[in-house]
């Protein structure tokens, strides 16, 4: 046993789907701009950059059954719909083909995002931790457990019962096998790894006391509340 100067911190942790067992957080990946339409929506037209990645701590996960505080420094707190995938292999350089095997399962997850200082970030050319890294930014399902080929059907998010994202996994730019191969040119991942996929059209405002539930196909739910 090592003589740390004081306890480690907790271990982050997801829920497995329909098991006893406990999913251990490493490390959250993101990814900007995987679909068309939202590059739209945000500004970037038809831009050709390729999407991109950026990081959230581990314990900025918010288990299933636990809600997120309205987040200090922002008046404009934004929903971004995910579909994230679980990784239980790692590697550098993995390609597309050999991705899958780095594979545990996916979630449905939410990128909480201070939409206000992401823009002045953007447009100072300054990082992006304060507008995307900050605690209880990474609200997620259970994870389930997962082979054959990845989720390719609707994903959805509502906030109190009304219809804000609707869209299709399948209509990512990059899809899991790229963005996996994409990330492990860039880190080396490991088993506990989650990455969040990119959101779809439709992001827009919470304020405090709203009811957000996201589904994505065949792949699970959660809900929570900005308190
Ligand atoms: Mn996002």
């Amino acid at each position: 046993m090592a003589n740390y100067v004081f306890a480690p911190p907790p271990v982050a942790a997801v829920p497995v789907d329909g098991e006893d067992t406990l999913f251990p957080v490493r490390r959250i990946l993101c990814v900007g701009r995987n679909y068309a339409a939202h590059r739209r929506e945000m500004g970037g037209g038809d831009d050709p950059d390729p999407p991109f990645f950026f990081s959230k701590p581990a314990d900025a996960v918010v288990p299933p059954g636990h809600d997120a505080p309205y987040p200090t420094e922002t008046k404009n707190l934004h929903h971004e719909m995910e579909l994230v995938v679980a990784l239980g292999g790692g590697g550098a350089n993995v390609s597309a083909p050999d991705a899958a095997g780095l594979i545990f399962g996916y979630a449905a997850g939410v990128d909480l995002t201070r939409r206000d200082l992401q823009s002045a970030a953007r447009d100072k050319g300054q990082p992006w931790e304060a507008s995307k890294g900050f605690d209880f930014s990474a609200p997620i399902s259970a994870i389930r457990r997962w082979s054959g080929p990845p989720p390719q059907g609707w994903i959805r998010l509502l906030v109190n019962g009304q219809v804000k994202q609707d869209a299709v996994v399948s209509d990512m730019i990059w899809d899991v096998p790229a963005i996996i191969a994409e990330a492990s040119k860039l880190w080396r991942l490991a088993p506990g790894d989650l990455i969040y996929t990119g959101t779809p059209e439709g992001v827009g405002p919470l304020v405090r006391g709203d009811l957000v539930e996201g589904e994505v196909e065949g792949v699970g739910s959660l809900r929570f509340r900005i308190t």
